[in-house]
């Protein structure tokens, strides 16, 4: 499998550490908000690739962190803690609201189809392991305390940017326009480990540390907790593509200084979603989650099929005319797999073909295996839904698929067809029942022959049989409830 490595910029034959084994390790929501749709897009790419390393054999253990504590709002050191915002926001404290949105962040997982993680950590339960680790970098020479915080000595380290060759000068973190320089840090890119002063003191969450009280930076909550769960050598890494600097960076420069090795082989960037005026962000406070979709009435699964058939490596441009494109293409998919299903349950005892469906399956893995191609891999669906082999072998192929793309296509083709049968029996019941008075009998007769040519959209008929009723005196008044009928 080819897979696009940010490390080496190329796209690389992925080859774990252990045959067999993927040690997979995902960086997961600053829970003071909602998941967007762009984060949930980050997040259906990453579980694509977790199903699909498990589809190829692959016994993959994969870690996610939920960050309670310690992502300030400028995702450098300055600013405020994003928790602390959120919960004045809210009006609740920083543990009610991590709560809450955690939660929320495992609805929409759910409703979006994306598998839960093996472990799912938040910070503020690994405050020992992160102090273990930064006293370990301070020992190593690697880490010094400056003004009551413990930054990461980057001039330690032969390359810092290992993912750009950009000059220094242009990566300043936190020191934007209108933002103070922190003089504490000895080089420009040097970021903090551990809080124990900052200019937002209003810090809900405080621990005990040899330092003093105070709270771990961001960056060394990921890097600890990947550690903590899977040990000193990482497969694979992923993230949003804004998360490959700073963030990224700094987990590579803290685990690399602490174990002493190269940390993690891969790492997987997914471009952004963005809308027309930019990209999707939380902290713009103007964005579209997962439960605003559905009360706007699409279906989650029609989101993940609108992300699916665009490449993660390119940014995706959201509007609603392009989810209504991909919810009229998804609800024609799960048309044809009901027919589908149809077809196979008149051929009961019919089986699949294992040639052909080896032929059609590696149509998809041919589009995974090419750096998660997924818009080829729903391409390669929608071929053998076309194929000449039999009905069998085409339904057995689209559940193979869906077990990695997860549109829930057969779940929704049986919703359908459950659907249409429901509403073919309730059409046979309301058969009508006409009067025994056989002049009544005559107008009602006419009356249902009309409904039915109404039905039929033959409206040239329904009108012929009102002007013959009125002929003979009978007005008609449509209401909602059917048609009733008076003598004028
Ligand atoms: P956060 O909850 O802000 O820490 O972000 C969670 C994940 O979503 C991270 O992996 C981010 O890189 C990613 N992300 C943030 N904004 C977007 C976006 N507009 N499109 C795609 N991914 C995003
Ligand atoms: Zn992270």
């Amino acid at each position: 499998m080819l897979l696009y490595n940010t490390l080496t910029h190329s796209r690389d034959e992925f080859v774990p550490n252990e045959p067999g084994k993927v040690k997979m390790y995902t960086c997961g929501p600053t829970v003071y908000h909602y998941a967007h749709i762009g984060n949930l897009r980050t997040y259906i790419m990453e579980d694509i690739l977790d199903r699909y390393l498990r589809y190829s054999g692959y016994e993959v253990t994969r870690v996610m962190n939920i960050t309670d504590v310690g992502h300030l709002t400028s995702d450098g050191d300055t600013g405020e803690d994003k928790m602390v915002k959120g919960a004045k926001r809210e009006h609740k404290t920083v543990m009610e609201i991590a709560g809450f949105f955690t939660d929320a962040f495992f609805a929409d997982l759910e409703k979006l189809g994306i598998r839960r993680p093996d472990y799912t950590q938040p910070a503020t339960g690994c405050i020992d392991d992160f102090i273990r680790v930064i006293s370990s970098l301070i020992e190593k020479g690697f880490a010094y305390e400056a003004g009551g915080n413990i930054y990461f000595d980057t001039s330690k380290l032969d390359k810092y940017y290992v993912f750009h060759d950009f000059a220094e000068e242009d990566l300043e973190v936190g020191v934007r326009e209108g933002v103070e320089a922190d003089g504490n840090k000895r080089n420009k890119a040097d970021f903090v480990l551990w809080f124990t002063k900052s200019k937002f003191d209003d810090q809900e969450l405080k621990w005990e540390s040899p330092w003093g009280i105070g709270y771990p930076g961001w960056h060394i909550e990921c890097s600890c907790i990947a550690m903590k769960y899977l040990g000193e050598k990482l497969d694979i890494h992923c993230g949003g593509i804004d998360n490959a600097f700073p963030h990224h960076t700094n987990e590579i420069a803290q685990s690399e200084a602490y174990i002493g090795h190269k940390w993690c082989n891969y790492w997987m960037h997914v471009m952004h979603l963005n809308t027309s005026s930019g990209k999707m962000s939380k902290s713009s406070g103007e964005f579209l989650t997962v439960s605003l979709l559905e009360q706007k009435g699409y279906d989650p699964l029609a989101y993940r099929f609108f992300c699916l058939q665009s490449h993660y490596r390119r940014n995706l441009v959201f509007t609603y005319e392009n989810l209504d494109n991909a919810s009229g293409a998804y609800r024609k998919l799960v048309g044809k797999v009901a027919a589908l299903i149809r077809e196979t349950k008149a051929k009961p005892g019919e089986v699949p073909d294992a040639e052909d469906f080896a032929a059609l399956k590696k149509r998809f893995t041919d589009a995974l295996d090419n750096d998660l191609n997924t818009s080829l891999a729903v391409t390669a669906l929608y071929d053998a839904l076309k194929s000449k082999t039999s009905a069998a072998t085409r339904l057995a192929a689209v559940k193979d698929f869906d077990t990695v793309l997860m549109i829930g296509l057969e779940a929704a083709a049986e919703k359908l067809i459950a659907d249409e049968d429901a509403k073919k029996a309730a059409d046979a019941a309301s058969v009508p029942v006409f009067s025994d008075d056989p002049a009544v009998r005559a107008i009602e007769e006419k009356i249902y022959a009309r409904a039915a040519a109404k039905k039929a959209k033959n409206y040239a008929e329904a009108d012929r049989i009102r002007a013959e009723l009125l002929a003979e005196g009978i007005v008609l008044t449509d209401t909602a409830q059917g048609t009733t009928w008076s003598k004028q």
